[in-house]
């Protein structure tokens, strides 16, 4: 018996293709509401407490939006229902009227939106023209409606030099008095990311540290503040060449298990450990063929390929097979474990592991 399963269903997918995307691009699906209260009836037994949620790429991205929110916090509990994270769909922001007002009324009181430098970068990095006004939009919506927007911007070497776009957007919009007058705090932070997902093809252009100069002055008081950090090294890691070094000498292991665990569901009801990317990999079956029983016995039993690989090979081996001593790119620590997990378990004419029933998709 878990203490909590959460369970996201990417019920309806995703208007945008962003570059950075560390979910991947699976197809957008259309799965029937019904699969809400099937998944919940299916999972319940195994937890103390569930909770269900219709998305897990853009939230709110289907035209019932709110009937599902309802419908998900009757199918969740007993432990209530998290609130409404402060994500959005920027998409619906301008499309629906009734949206800002509806997530006001949730208490929602700060939305988070993403920008990687000026309007032609943000439209390509978004996978979708037209992103970057209709995130300048969502901002005027989201102040009308009470609510303060948060500016996050993912980094690399390919778009530092467009960092000062961002800054001058904030002061140009005069973010800080619009939220201040609303009764909120206006924050903004920058940071690379975790290299997972579509965000591992900017590998060869990541952060080093001589980039952090480089990030000006309110983006970097924002960074700091956002994630209570004394520096902006804390924020960004250490260099691979560092952790690397560390890790050659380190022969643990890890069992990826946790008592509260969160579960995606792809639109074909694969089922994937929320970890680091949904892929082929962390596959723990097929909700609709295996059921709830067999994907949580897969799950606690380490049997997708990447638990099995990290609970079984040492950290050092996949440093040893994986790992540039000699980079200076900035990685989190668990971070950059997951990234060498990812190139050891996916590496052309790897032995998959013992005991894995799990049958890898195509990524
Ligand atoms: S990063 Fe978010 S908005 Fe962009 S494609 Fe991925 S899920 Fe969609």
């Amino acid at each position: 018996m878990f203490h909590s399963i959460t369970l996201a269903l990417d019920m309806k997918g995703c208007p945008n293709r962003c570059k950075h995307c560390w979910m991947g691009w699976s197809p957008n699906g259309d799965m029937p509401e019904g699969d809400l209260a099937a998944a919940a009836a299916d999972f319940a037994p195994f937890a103390e407490t569930l909770e269900i949620d219709d998305w897990d790429r853009e939230p709110d991205y289907s035209d019932r939006y709110r009937e599902r929110w309802e419908l998900c916090c009757q199918l969740s509990g007993p432990r209530p229902r998290q609130p409404h994270f402060e994500l959005a769909s920027v998409w619906r922001l301008v499309r629906d009227e009734d949206y800002a007002p509806w997530l006001a009324g949730l208490g929602v009181r700060a939305v988070q939106l993403t920008l990687f430098g000026g309007e032609e970068t943000t439209d390509w990095y978004t996978g979708r023209r037209g992103a970057y006004r209709e995130i300048l939009q969502s901002m005027d919506i989201l102040l009308k409606n009470g609510i303060a927007p948060r500016v996050q911007v993912f980094v690399s070497k390919r778009n530092l030099a467009e960092l000062p776009l961002v800054e001058a957007l904030i002061k140009k919009l005069d973010l800080d008095r619009r939220c201040r007058e609303i009764g909120r705090e206006f924050s903004c932070f920058v940071h690379q990311g975790s290299c997972d997902g579509g965000n591992r093809q900017f590998y060869d252009e990541w952060v080093t540290p001589e980039d952090l100069d480089r990030i000006p002055e309110r983006l970097a008081t924002g960074t700091l503040n956002h994630f209570r950090a004394g520096t902006l090294l804390e924020v960004f890691g250490r260099t691979e060449g560092e952790l690397c070094r560390e890790l050659l000498a380190d022969e643990s292991t890890f069992r990826y298990v946790s008592d509260d665990p969160v579960f995606f569901i792809d639109s074909s009801y694969d089922v994937y450990p929320n970890i680091t990317t949904p892929s082929p990999i962390w596959r723990l079956g097929n909700w609709k063929r295996d059921g709830a029983k067999a994907v949580l016995d897969a799950y606690v039993d380490s049997r997708s390929i990447a638990q099995r690989t990290r609970l079984t090979v040492p950290v050092r081996r996949l440093a040893e097979a994986h790992g540039n001593p000699d980079s200076r790119r900035l990685f989190g620590r668990d971070e950059y474990i997951e990234l060498l997990l990812h190139r050891y378990c996916t590496a052309a004419g790897q032995p998959q592991t013992a005991g894995t029933v799990v049958r890898p998709k195509a990524e």
